[in-house]
């Protein structure tokens, strides 16, 4: 076990220590520093010392066989029987992933009753499909699932464990993680093989958003992360895509630890639409100039049967709500169409786009960063397109048929 050790020989009692803790672990007894369970091994107190009696004892985790480890498996959550939208996200970006690679993807589905699923994970990219049905398994009880999990993981060896992180997901993952005693990376926008070493690359925002952290996980298995719905793209089903569906037992699963909880009745929140369910986004920046021009932006919208979305500086100076906001700190968007207006294009706003699939910037300034990820780059001021936009779609008397074809284009 990994712990913090107080040298009795070198400690002299002088309480620095002491002071330094913010953890209230550390007291003085019989002249000497103790130090309790509160410690969180945070290793301040060590650089207080003068004596150097201190140190933090790490015992090395046992070396695994990492070469035993095979295989991309992605977790398909279901809820009351149906699979959630986000593992058909992580499937297309398993088989990116898996290509690269040159392995298998195998997509987990548990429940109780929920085999009908399976085929469809198959058509979606998966080569195979675990499937365990249990009674434990009806309702999301993290105990009965991270038992699974553990078994499964113990049994098969999987290389790489994709979770959506949505509630479930990162309650389970990272117990699941911890279990294994490896490292899991929460709430990844990007991931990627290392073509040099094989490693899974995983991307996420870090230090408030103002850079983008690449994590890695070289001497653990599984290399385990969480992405969030909405950010990696399905790739199209494929019914002549072949898989095996595998059902797998669920070995002793232990009852009694759930015994103390009675679920009386489980409440699936109604779907409400959001920017994040559009097909088509018109979004507006600081370029836009003037509150008075988000009537023109919200027009646009109304004219091409799309919704608005804006950055973040627009929601802090009261021109939009926050339910519109795109970016890192808002929602994250995956229209077919995203037209953006006066948007330069940081990186927190970036990471809310990444699933758009036509991306059309309208930006003054040639060298704004919106442009390396937009399809279609005007240079031009937005408010005169915006404008010049509105008068050619108002002037076709077919007007409501031209939402309904541009949307059947887009589909
Ligand atoms: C922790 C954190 C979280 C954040 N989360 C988010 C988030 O979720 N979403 C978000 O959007 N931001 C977020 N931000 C803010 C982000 O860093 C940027 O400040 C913000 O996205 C910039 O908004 P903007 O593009 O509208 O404005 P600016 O960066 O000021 O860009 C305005 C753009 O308009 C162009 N322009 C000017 N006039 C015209 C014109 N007449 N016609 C055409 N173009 C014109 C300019 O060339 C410029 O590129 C976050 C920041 C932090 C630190
Ligand atoms: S600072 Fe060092 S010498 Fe002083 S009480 Fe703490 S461990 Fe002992
Ligand atoms: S390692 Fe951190 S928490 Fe533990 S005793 Fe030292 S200062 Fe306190």
């Amino acid at each position: 076990m990994t712990g913090l050790k107080i040298h009795q020989d070198k400690c002299v009692g002088c309480g620095l220590c002491v002071k330094t803790c913010a953890a209230d672990a550390l007291a003085i007894q019989n002249k000497k520093a103790v130090v309790n369970e509160a410690c969180i091994l945070c290793g301040m107190c060590l650089d207080s010392c003068p004596f150097k009696a201190i140190s933090i004892e790490k015992q090395a985790a046992p070396k695994e066989d990492l070469s035993a480890y095979h295989g991309i498996w992605i977790y398909a959550e279901q809820q009351q029987g149906k699979i959630l939208q986000v593992a058909y996200e992580l499937l297309g970006k398993g088989q990116e992933l898996a290509k690269q690679k040159g392995c298998k993807l195998t997509a987990l589905l548990f429940g109780n009753d929920v085999a009908n699923e399976a085929q469809s994970l198959i058509v979606y990219g998966a080569d195979e499909v675990l499937l365990c049905e249990h009674p434990l398994l009806d309702t999301q009880i993290d105990e009965n699932y991270i038992d699974l999990f553990d078994q499964l993981i113990q049994e098969r060896k999987p290389e790489i464990l994709l979770f959506g992180a949505t509630g479930f997901g990162r309650s389970i993952a990272p117990r699941i993680a911890a279990r294994r005693q490896t490292g899991l990376t929460a709430d990844c926008t990007i991931l990627d093989i290392d073509s040099e070493n094989g490693l899974l690359n995983q991307t996420r925002p870090a230090f408030g958003g103002n850079l983008m952290a690449t994590i890695i996980c070289p001497n653990h298995r599984p290399q385990m992360a969480t992405v969030r719905p909405g950010i990696m793209q399905v790739q199209p089903c494929d019914e002549a895509h072949t898989g095996e569906i595998i059902r797998v037992d669920y070995a002793d699963p232990d009852a009694s630890k759930t015994a103390s909880v009675e679920l009386l009745e489980q409440v699936i929140a109604a779907h409400v639409n959001t920017i994040a369910d559009a097909d088509i986004i018109i979004s507006a920046g600081k370029g836009i100039g003037s509150q008075k021009n988000m009537e023109l932006v919200k027009r646009l919208a109304e004219l091409m049967g799309g919704v608005v979305g804006v950055s973040r500086p627009l929601v802090d100076i009261g021109w939009s709500e926050y339910q519109n906001q795109v970016g890192q700190t808002g929602s994250t968007v995956s229209p077919k169409l995203l037209i953006t207006f006066g948007i330069s294009g940081a990186i927190q706003h970036l990471a809310g786009i990444s699933g758009a699939k036509t991306i059309i910037a309208v930006n003054t300034d040639p060298e704004a960063p919106i442009f390396s990820v937009a399809h279609y780059k005007v240079v031009a001021d937005c408010v005169e397109i915006l404008k010049h936009m509105i008068a050619n779609l108002e002037a076709r008397p077919e007007n409501g048929l031209l939402i309904e074809e541009s949307k059947d284009k887009l589909s």
